[in-house]
């Protein structure tokens, strides 16, 4: 009790102004997005409101100081719902200001930048934007276009489906192969530097299957409550939920898509194309239809958000994932569409020229949140089944 009485008192000063207590000596020092974090989250620890919405309170009961690898770790664990801006009472223009999804947006994209690898690529962070995601995948849709008209394959008349007369499979499988090749070894060697900073103690298998259960179900998209989000108003909404499950699913099956043609070809010596009634295509085609309905629901949120709910400069990274995601799924279905037309070439380079655009930007845009955030969430589910040695919590 005594300690709540100091938390209030400090939440008090914190409130008007004053920085949080100083770092610890041989503790790095916070950015100003991380020190906005740490004395927001000092005023929530004392009024603790919002303890049921999502595993970022919970876990902030657990600490009374929050160093540069608690504020990096709380801000990943957030997934930006709003809950928390809407419902404070201190939220502007009180004078606490206390915005926590604002201020956790902007700590997420400073952790992506800081994070990247190579450290130099961080950058890339801020410049990945919809008009690049967008230049990008046209310029390799044009070189690859060029490439086939120079081969005279790009109306090569009616193939049947058959991609391969235009690119040899190994020429894909290596090209394809290597860039998503890099993409995993750029977000796995980030997300391991950021794993060692947040020591997060030994992994057992129910924390790993309760994380996974969170992540794959998006628990705390929920609300606490069962009834979803806030996006643009006090209004709950399952909306963004339902539009990232298509999202997730819809890119599952279109890899699984991807896995079983790799396995027909290598295993089972069985070549594309493939009738539409094939485990391929059928997996294909569901997954661009999740990934239609989708992203093209989160652009729509995106678009109508409240501007205090995030980092409104993060939006252009935001809308240029998305953008890549809606593009991959249409290009995928009008090639599927017309495999059997003279116009296979044509939408066969522009599909190729957009999922390349998305795995070369894949380890440097919005799809790192869905990276550190399955991490954030595996640290939390080791955390809660520790001691907590403050007491101070519902958990
Ligand atoms: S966000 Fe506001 S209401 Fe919620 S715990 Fe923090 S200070 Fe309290
Ligand atoms: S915005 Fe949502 S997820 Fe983030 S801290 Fe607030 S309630 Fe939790």
């Amino acid at each position: 009790m005594q300690q709540l009485d100091a938390l209030i008192r400090e939440a008090s000063s914190l409130g008007q102004g004053e920085l949080p207590a100083a770092v610890k000596p041989g503790q790095p020092a916070l950015s100003a997005n991380e020190t906005e974090v740490s004395r927001i989250l000092q005023i929530c620890n004392a009024c603790r409101y919002c303890e049921g919405f999502c595993a970022v309170f919970p876990a902030m009961t657990r600490r009374l100081e929050f160093g540069k690898a608690d504020v990096n770790y709380l801000a990943n664990l957030c997934h930006n719902c709003g809950a928390c801006y809407h419902a404070c009472q201190y939220a502007p223009p009180h004078e606490f200001a206390v915005n926590v999804p604002q201020a956790m947006a902007k700590v997420r994209g400073q952790t992506y930048s800081d994070y990247a690898w190579p450290p130099a690529f961080g950058r890339l962070y801020k410049n990945n934007g919809l008009t690049v995601a967008l230049a990008l995948a046209a310029t390799l849709a044009l070189f690859l276009a060029l490439a086939t008209a120079m081969h005279g394959t790009l109306f090569p008349g009616a193939l049947a489906g058959n991609f391969y007369a235009i690119f040899p499979h190994n020429l894909m499988a290596g090209m394809f192969g290597a860039v998503f090749g890099f993409a995993v070894l750029a977000l796995g060697m980030g997300v391991r530097r950021f794993w060692r900073d947040v020591k997060p103690g030994t992994a057992t298998a129910p924390a790993m299957g309760e994380a996974a259960r969170n992540a794959l179900a998006l628990t705390y998209l929920d609300g606490g409550h069962g009834e979803g989000c806030n996006e643009s108003d006090d209004r709950f909404t399952l909306a963004r939920r339902r539009f990232h499950h298509f999202t997730f699913y819809g890119f599952m099956l279109c890899f699984a898509s991807t896995s079983v043609a790799t396995l027909y070809h290598y295993v089972g010596a069985l070549h594309a194309p493939y009738a539409l009634t094939s485990l391929p295509v059928v997996l294909g085609t569901l997954g661009g239809i999740g990934l239609l309905i989708g992203p093209a629901g989160l652009l729509w949120l995106n678009l109508k958000r409240h501007p205090q709910q995030g980092d409104i400069a993060q939006r252009p990274m935001d809308r240029g994932f998305i953008a890549l995601l809606l593009l991959t799924s249409a290009t995928g279905l009008a090639l599927l569409a017309g495999r059997d037309s003279g116009w296979m070439g044509l939408l066969l380079v522009l599909h190729l020229g957009v999922v390349m655009a998305l795995f070369a930007t894949l380890p440097y845009g919005k799809f790192a949140h869905g990276i550190y955030r399955s991490a954030a969430l595996l640290k939390w589910n080791i955390e809660k089944r520790q001691p907590n040695r403050l007491q101070l919590g519902a958990d």
